[in-house]
């Protein structure tokens, strides 16, 4: 492994951290899980990226790579003789194209950062969720982030033109274009992406942008049953022509635990089956409003939503966005268990009546939060108890919430990754040739398993 000199050499002596600094970095967001390592290094280039990992390779020196440390599947856990390495200083916007709508910049930058240059020049980066705040650039590639815009403008992928990696021998591959079509043979960015840094380390990235939006319309809805909801999902996609940007769904326990220390929300249901944020993004400032009421009126008066509030100010529509991303009111409940699943529509119902029903008779004082960005299939569910649950009930709580989703089509992972905590689960929506095909990647790309060891696949 590369001494601590070797490493000061490269990155200097205020990049180099030792196991009690690193340890005040929380590794699992909301956990207080801290972070043990070797050292942790912190380059400030994709030279010096390069040239650790090229150390790394010579000494067989393991790597875990952070970004925001965001990540939901436990892919930033380190232990005590790993090389922590952080591209937190990697953070520059470099440059920001206004006529062909590209920005280059670097692995480090946050998402709320990159969102913010873009809009400064009159451009939108689409990608949004709730940890657009702390999550990096990298890790949001790395890791193909989705958010609440994916439906209108697609996943983090749909949103790279170029990108810059180290592989796991140190070298350096350039591939930073900024054009839409490039089938000049392989699409090589795309290997990147998703690969949660088993492949390769992302140091710079060239991001796709889109005309910015002016208007901004949001409303809660409230619904009886969940067909009412996707009737109404299906009318208001086609009424509004391609501005939804916002379809999130949340059930009445998720809904009723986010809002019950805020006080009632006046004007909805607090009784309804189903609650629906959605939200409409324009470019006519002065008839998206109208026009937005008039389509909810049209539902109301075609029996389509039971009852809602329309945002009228930026605070309300702040609001009605904290109900639906304040999570972490959730995390001071107790023991929990996340899962973050897709799920084929047309089976959501009774896949969602199973897990409810097998939940209910094999766990004892359990809850159940359902939440998500329905639109896309994406279900969050998360598991809740005052006191732990023993290691025998989260097995079965994985099992009741996994093991269905095989058979329908669905994912066990619809955003967050496999990470550690998913790899034994993975096998069960991904078949054998499939595996083998990622194995045999990882294989090529990095033969002494120097990166992210564990994450995704077991490769020693
Ligand atoms: C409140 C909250 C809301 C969230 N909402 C969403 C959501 O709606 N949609 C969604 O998709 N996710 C969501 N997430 C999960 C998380 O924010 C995303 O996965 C995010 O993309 C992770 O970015 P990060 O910089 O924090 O990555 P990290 O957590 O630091 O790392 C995640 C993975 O990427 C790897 N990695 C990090 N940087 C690099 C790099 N430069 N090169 C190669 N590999 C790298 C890490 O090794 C790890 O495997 C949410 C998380 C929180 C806490």
């Amino acid at each position: 492994m590369p001494s601590r000199e070797a490493l000061v050499a490269i990155v200097g002596e205020a990049n180099v951290l030792e196991p009690p600094a690193a340890a005040m970095r929380e590794v699992r967001w909301g956990t207080g899980e801290s972070c043990r390592c070797r050292l942790l290094v912190t380059p400030t280039d994709t030279q010096q990226v390069a040239a650790i990992v090229l150390a790394c390779n010579a000494s067989g020196q393991k790597i875990v790579v952070h970004g925001g440390r965001t990540g939901m599947a436990g892919a930033t856990v380190s232990r005590d003789n790993d090389l922590v390495l952080s591209l937190e200083k990697l953070n520059r916007i470099e440059a920001l194209d206004p006529v062909g709508r590209t920005m280059l910049a670097g692995a480090g930058a946050t998402i709320h950062e990159v969102q913010e240059a873009a809009r400064a020049k009159g451009s939108l980066f689409a990608v949004d969720f709730g940890a657009r705040g702390s999550a990096m650039l990298g890790g949001a590639i790395a890791t193909n982030a989705g958010g609440h815009r994916v439906f209108r403008y697609g996943m983090m992928r749909d949103h790279i033109l170029g990108i810059e990696v180290v592989l796991a021998d140190g070298t350096i591959v350039d591939s930073l274009k900024e054009i839409i079509k490039d089938n000049s043979g392989y699409d090589l960015k795309q290997l990147f992406v998703g690969s949660e840094g088993t492949l390769g380390i992302v140091t710079r990235a060239v991001l796709r942008l889109r005309p910015i939006t002016t208007s901004r319309n949001t409303a809660l809805l409230a619904f009886d049953s969940f067909e009412q909801v996707i009737v109404f999902f299906r009318w208001i996609e086609a009424r509004l022509a391609g501005t939804l940007s916002a379809f999130e769904v949340m059930w009445r326990p998720f809904f009723k635990a986010m809002t019950a220390h805020r006080g009632a929300v006046t004007g909805i249901d607090t009784e309804a089956t189903l609650y629906v944020l959605a939200e409409a993004e324009g470019s006519d400032s002065e008839r998206d409003g109208p026009a937005f009421l008039e389509v909810l009126e049209d539902a109301f008066e075609q029996g389509l939503v039971a009852s809602g509030v329309i945002a009228k100010s930026e605070a309300e529509r702040n609001a009605l966005w904290a109900i639906r991303e304040d999570v972490d009111v959730l995390m001071r409940l107790g023991d929990r268990l996340d899962f973050d699943v897709s799920v084929p529509l047309r089976t959501m119902p009774t896949y969602l009546e199973k897990v409810e029903g097998e939940l209910q008779a094999a766990i004892n004082e359990c809850s159940l939060f359902i939440f998500g960005h329905v639109a896309d299939n994406n279900l969050h569910l998360m598991t809740v108890r005052a006191g732990s649950f023993t290691p025998e009930e989260r097995q079965r709580i994985k099992d009741i919430i996994y093991l269905p989703l095989g058979a329908i089509g669905g994912s066990i992972s619809a955003e967050h990754g496999i990470g550690l905590d998913k790899k034994a689960s993975l096998s069960l929506t991904r078949n054998p040739s499939e595996l083998a095909l990622m194995q045999r990647l990882k294989f090529c790309l990095d033969p002494q398993n120097l990166l992210n060891p564990g994450r995704i696949l077991d490769m020693d």
